[in-house]
Order: C-alpha cells, then structure tokens, then sequence
C-alpha cells in the first residue's frame, strides 16, 4: 500500500519536474531571441539623499515577453547565466545606461546623476569585461565617475583575486562600485578593505522589519557605521514607509532607494520629472 502511494507520488512529481524542465526550456529559448527581438527594456529607479533629492538611479532591466507579459529578472537573469546570454545582455545594459548619462551630460539639474547598473558575476568574470566597459565608456562618452557597478558577496567567493583584479582595473578607469545586498551573502569583512568599494547597499531584508525586529534595527545600524568608519557611502534599499525613512535618517543614512521615494520606471525622452529636481 505505502509502496503504491510512494510510486504514485513519484510519478506525479516526475510529470510536475517534466512540466517544470519543459517550461524553463522555452523560457531559455525565449531568451535566446529577447535581446534580437527588442523585448528588454531598462527601467530606471531613483536613489534620494537625506533631502529627498534625486543624486542617482539604479537600472533595472525588464523582459517584456510577448505572450508572458513582463518576466522578473529574478526569473531569466539566472537563465541568461546559466546560458551565457548574460554575456551579451549585460553588455547592452551597459550601453543604455551609458547613453543615458552621455545624454544628461548637458543638463545642468541631471549632469551629476549617476546610474547603477547590476553586474552579474557570470559577466565580471568574462575575460573582455574589462575592455568592453571601456569600449562603452569611449563610444558613449559617458562620464566613468558616473557610472557605479553593482556587485554582490557571491563574486569575491569563487576568485578573489580576478575579482580584485578586475575591479581595481575599472576603478582605474574612474568607475565606482556598490556592494549590492549587503548582509545576505557569505564573504567576510576583508574583502571591505581589499577592494575598491565607493558603496554599501543595505539590503532590503533589513529594511523591511526594521521598526519592528531590535535584530534587524541593529544589523541595520551596524553596516551604516561600518560604512561611515570606512569612508564608503550607503544606501538602504526597499524603503516602502515614512517611517523607515525617518528612523534610518536618524540612524545616520543618508541615501534611499525604495517604493517611498519612487518606483522603477522607464526614462524615454529621459525629462522625465525625477524627485526634488527641476525638470
Ligand atoms: P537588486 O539589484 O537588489 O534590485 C532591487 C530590487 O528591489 C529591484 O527588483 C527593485 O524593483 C526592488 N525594489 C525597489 N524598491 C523596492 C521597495 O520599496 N520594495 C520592494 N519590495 N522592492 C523594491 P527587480 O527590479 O525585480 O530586480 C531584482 C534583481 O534582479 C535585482 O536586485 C538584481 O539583482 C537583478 N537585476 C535587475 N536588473 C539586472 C541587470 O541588468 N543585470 C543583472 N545582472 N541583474 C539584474
Ligand atoms: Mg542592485
Ligand atoms: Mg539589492
Ligand atoms: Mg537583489
């Protein structure tokens, strides 16, 4: 009887895996074409500081797929790493948050912006990442101080060294980098001293209980010390209410990323209003 019952089960989470492995194998050949087929588009996030001014925004990318509707990059940028795409996805990411800030560098209310733009270790680790961004920076002319790299712990685990390497060479260029998700990851502090990090991003796991969780508030208030000990700026992403606001303001925070202060959108004219600048 159980054996029965066992069998049948398996044969019901085979068919649910098939489906499941099926499914991803459309997504992946989907993706394939995404790029070709002109289906990505960034969306852009505003960062505020302390003032509610706009001082930068983060690029997020978006897959508008023609029958799924909008797919989460939580969804396909694994898929796009799994299969290399990441590659050559990235490097179009690049390219329009480039062109965005060579496009501001005549706007006096827009001319110090900066964009952040997502990294995915897949793509740091790619031999030509290097020259690919200083191929970008030159054909766009956009200002590398501008331009801040987001990273995440999981990047310094598997090769520190070419890591370290590679991000000393692009800061050599003048661009910035962001510890993206800060406190959820696995490396140690001295990479914090070992690298050339311009940035801490609370991440918003932290954020979200902070009122009500002393253990977040405290982990919180940790990493915006840290940072302040360090000369590294940081930012709390996910901020949804006034009341985190007010509470990490206190705490000493200065730059704010979340639904409070704005949503993800795209920039098409990029005059877009932007909060507490002139348009
Ligand atoms: P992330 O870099 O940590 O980006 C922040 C995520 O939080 C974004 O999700 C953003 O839309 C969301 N968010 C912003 N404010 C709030 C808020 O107040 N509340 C809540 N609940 N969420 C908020 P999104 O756009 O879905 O992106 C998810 C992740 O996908 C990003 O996390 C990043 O790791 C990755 N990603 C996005 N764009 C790219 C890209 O161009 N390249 C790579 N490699 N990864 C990307
Ligand atoms: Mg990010
Ligand atoms: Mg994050
Ligand atoms: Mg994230």
């Amino acid at each position: 009887e159980a054996k029965r019952e066992g069998g049948a089960a398996l044969r019901f989470f085979d068919r649910a895996m098939q489906t499941q492995v099926i499914e991803r194998a459309h997504l992946e050949a989907d993706l394939e074409r995404a790029l070709d087929a002109d289906q990505l588009r960034l969306f852009y996030q505003p960062q505020g500081d302390a003032a509610g001014v706009t001082v930068g925004l983060e690029a997020l990318l978006r897959w508008e797929h023609p029958v799924r509707g909008m797919v989460s990059p939580g969804v396909f940028i694994p898929l796009a790493e799994e299969g290399g795409r990441i590659v050559a996805i990235g490097n179009w990411v690049l390219e329009q948050a480039c062109h965005q800030l060579a496009h501001w560098a005549d706007q006096p209310a827009r001319c110090e912006l900066t964009i952040s733009v997502n990294v995915s270790p897949v793509q740091f680790r790619e031999a030509g990442f290097v020259d690919g961004v200083r191929e970008i920076l030159a054909a766009t002319g956009a200002d590398p101080r501008r331009l801040v790299l987001e990273v995440t712990e999981s990047l310094f685990l598997q090769d520190p060294k070419l890591a370290r390497e590679t991000m000393l060479a692009l800061s050599a260029l003048g661009v910035r980098f962001a510890l993206d998700d800060f406190g959820t990851g696995y490396s140690s502090l001295s990479y914090l001293k070992r690298l050339p990090l311009d940035e801490l991003k609370i991440d918003q796991s932290f954020v979200r209980d902070l009122l009500a969780s002393p253990a977040d508030a405290a982990i919180v208030e940790t990493i915006i010390a840290l940072a302040d000990r360090l000369s590294l700026s940081v930012t709390a992403e996910g901020v949804e209410t006034e009341a985190q606001a007010a509470w990490l303001r206190d705490h000493g925070c200065r730059h704010f990323q979340g639904y409070l202060f704005a949503r993800p959108a795209p920039l098409v004219s990029g005059k877009e209003p932007l909060p507490g600048l002139p348009s």
